[in-house]
């Protein structure tokens, strides 16, 4: 028991009476080396990394945002792709839960698995995520790292004001549907990384729109007072439109003409540009919204501050069931749905 407790205990730091003995296992010096110090400190976190658990000061008159996301090697990403492409993507697909709320991200939490120590990729991990942690000001509180197969988890923590959330459950008769910047380019870029080899200029954009996916954080700011519900698009338009349409009891049109494509997707899709693609293209990681139609000026206002299109593309209606329309008039049916872990085949 002595000897192995001699073993484990390595200096005694500390300049007062107490002793603070310092477990320098691997687990330990990579927490220090890496995690510790990743992103800038905030004044809110009133104890960060290091202790069993993290405190926070929660601002008075606003609700905390909690959601966390998984990514699992070979299921949300190949084994081989570049590190701090991951550290980016494993943070953005959070801040993305949060944009969906309105809500201010603020502290994360990073539950990382590893197969092997290795330094290089670490280093580079953390630099693509701190990169997107400090840009929105996001502090990494604390975490988990274990070894087994390669698996990221990370957990957000937002604020939003009293009320001001937006929820899926709220689209109302009338309001208009909009979406957030161009659709299907990240599903568009997975086929590329599957077929190609030496990419052009347009499939690497698809393939940067699926690795390195931004967040619609500001939008969702600048339109959580306007908007009736929102949501982020991760497993395709028809799919997550389809939640707010169920959860708020409500149906809706959509003008298939009106879906906002990127200039990389139409020349790379070429004469093989189908619909059922760009509706049902996951990983998009845009925000659909719902707003009354007395806000269009004022969504076009938010667009043009952020430099960010916000395209109207269908309304709500009384009848349940989603209806596409690919011509004005003309009824589109889609042959699949969006992406599910867990549908048979
Ligand atoms: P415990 O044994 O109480 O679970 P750990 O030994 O796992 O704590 O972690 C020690 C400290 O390091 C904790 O504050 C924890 O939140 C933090 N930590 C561990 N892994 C990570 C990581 N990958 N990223 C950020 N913080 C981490
Ligand atoms: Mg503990």
């Amino acid at each position: 028991m002595f000897f192995f407790w001699r073993k484990v205990t390595l200096p005694i730091i500390g300049d007062n009476h107490e002793m603070k003995i310092d477990k320098e296992t691997p687990e330990f010096a990579l927490i220090n080396q890496y995690f510790k110090q990743l992103t800038t400190p905030r004044q809110d976190v009133v104890l960060g990394i290091g202790d069993d658990a993290a405190l926070l000061q929660v601002p008075e008159e606003s609700l905390l945002v909690v959601s966390v996301d998984t990514m699992v090697s070979g299921v949300h990403f190949f084994e081989d792709v570049a590190a701090d492409a991951l550290g980016h993507k494993a943070l953005a697909v959070n801040l993305s839960d949060m944009a969906a709320m309105g809500a201010e991200p603020s502290w994360a939490t990073l539950a990382l698995t590893l197969p092997e120590v290795d330094e290089q990729w670490i280093a580079d991990f953390c630099r693509g995520f701190a990169g997107l942690a400090n840009r929105y000001n996001v502090s990494l509180i604390g975490g988990d790292t274990t070894r087994g197969p390669l698996s990221v988890t990370v957990q957000i923590h937002g604020v939003v004001p009293k009320h001001q959330a937006m929820r899926r459950a709220g689209a109302r008769v009338g309001d208009d549907i909009y979406v957030t910047g161009t659709l299907g380019d990240a599903a568009l870029g997975l086929r590329v990384l599957e077929s190609a080899q030496a990419l052009t200029a347009d499939q690497q954009t698809l393939v940067n729109r699926l690795e390195r996916p931004q967040p619609r954080v500001e939008a969702g700011l600048a339109l959580r007072q306007l908007a009736h519900s929102a949501i982020d698009l991760s497993d395709g338009l028809l799919a997550d439109l389809g939640h707010i349409l169920t959860q708020s009891g409500v149906g809706a049109s959509l003008q298939l003409e009106q879906l906002p494509l990127s200039a990389e997707l139409i020349s790379v899709m070429g004469d093989d540009m189908d619909w059922s693609r760009v509706v049902s293209a996951g990983d998009d990681y845009e925000l659909c919204l719902t707003l009354p139609a007395a806000c269009r000026e004022e969504v076009a206002a938010v667009a043009r501050q952020l430099s960010l299109p916000i395209t109207r593309i269908g309304s709500i209606e009384a009848e349940p069931g989603l209806r596409c329309f690919d011509k004005p008039g003309k009824p589109w049916h889609s042959p699949q749905l969006g992406f599910d872990h867990f549908r048979a085949g």
